[in-house]
């Protein structure tokens, strides 16, 4: 099977339905794909790149891996708030593998009918096996979520429950074993994360700014305070526990489980293990955002429009200026117990750090 018959088969004609929505007008097949968003409605556009061997497996499951490239993507746009409205695919691969381009396209396929978010073009080439999605949204004028739009005594919250990811990946080292219930659990939080795109939608005239979770709760939340220039205090205890999954651990290994870039900074509890994979799992795809108190009863009828749990874990704090100079900004102070822990044993996962 040569390029044109691949694009043919496993992408044009298997997703040829998803493009018959009215905002679509060339689709797979022309020089450009032409997309006619809405009146009054901006695009958003963002890019996500797997690499096999960097943010895969080569014995991830073809379906998994359609699934979890379109969710990364579409978890971007949930974090901006925006509807999506298709999205190209640049596939590189070492050879035509059949069996793999049929489960790829059919993890990728289920999502997006799931959303229906149409497959408008992209591009293939012998490769290393990579996989680039750019994805488009649309939202209403001026109502995208930014990271920069975070006000001084904003709450802080957090969807879903991050560090379930983080705790597959460890039962997989075999730090950690759980039992079979539980393993399937966060196996599927790891394999299939759910993009958050109704919260995001529910959010939009609600939250003041949004980031998704990607490379750990703490170091995105940290990225978002960054732009708003604002700092942060979080509660430990409002923090969403993984206690029903902690309950099931039937083991964890001696040799620590090393958390986010600190591998130095052994955590001495299974707590504290439990608290790093919260705060600095990563591949959650989960949305952290703020909103200002009084919008509280919004955010749960955000939380309960979407069908997923929000939870309220800290605020958001002006930063300090002290004879004309700014204090820091981005800094996570995170209380337990009335106490003052220290933030800095939970990183967040940079690829060239
Ligand atoms: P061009 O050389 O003009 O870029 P191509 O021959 O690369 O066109 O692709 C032909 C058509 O197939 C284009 O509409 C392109 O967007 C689409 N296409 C190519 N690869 C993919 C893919 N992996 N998924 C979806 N559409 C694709
Ligand atoms: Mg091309």
């Amino acid at each position: 099977m040569g390029e044109f018959d691949l694009i043919d088969h496993y992408f044009k004609r298997r997703f040829e339905h998803l493009s018959r929505a009215a905002h679509v007008l060339r689709g797979i097949g022309d020089d450009c794909a032409v997309l006619a968003p809405q009146p009054g409605m901006q695009l958003c556009v963002s890019t996500d790149m797997l690499v096999e061997g960097r943010h895969f497996l080569p014995s991830a499951s073809p379906e998994g891996l359609g699934h979890k490239s379109l969710a990364v993507n579409l978890s971007d746009l949930a974090a901006c708030g925006a509807q999506p409205i298709g999205f190209t695919l640049a596939l590189a691969l070492p050879s035509v593998d059949d069996a793999f381009l049929d489960g790829f396209s059919r993890g990728l396929l289920q999502l997006a009918t799931e959303h229906g978010c149409p497959l408008v073009g992209g591009d293939t080439t012998a490769g290393p096996l990579t996989i680039c999605i750019t994805v488009f949204g649309e939202v209403p004028t001026g109502l995208a979520l930014l990271r920069s739009g975070a006000q001084p005594g904003d709450d802080i919250y957090v969807s879903g429950q991050p560090g379930e990811a983080r705790l597959a990946l460890e039962a997989h080292r075999g730090h950690v074993r759980l039992s079979a219930e539980a393993l399937a659990h966060a196996q599927s939080r790891m394999d299939r994360p759910t993009p958050r795109v109704a919260l995001g939608l529910a959010l939009r005239a609600v939250a003041t700014a949004a980031i998704d979770v990607s490379d750990g709760l703490l170091g995105d939340l940290r990225h978002l305070l960054k732009a708003s220039k604002l700092n942060a205090e979080l509660q430990v205890a409002d923090l969403p526990n993984l206690n029903h999954l902690f309950n099931a651990i039937l083991f964890i290994a001696n040799n620590d489980v090393d958390v986010g870039q600190s591998a130095h900074l052994a955590p001495k509890t299974t707590q504290d293990q439990m608290l790093g994979m919260v705060l600095a799992g990563g591949d959650d795809y989960e949305l952290v955002f703020t909103a200002p108190p009084e919008k509280r009863t919004a955010v749960l009828a955000a939380s309960a429009a979407a069908g997923v749990r929000v939870s309220r874990i800290g605020r958001a704090l002006a930063a300090r200026v002290r004879l004309g100079q700014a204090d820091a900004v981005g800094q996570v102070n995170l209380v337990s117990n009335g106490c003052h822990v220290s933030a800095d044993a939970f990183g967040s996962f940079d690829h060239f750090g």
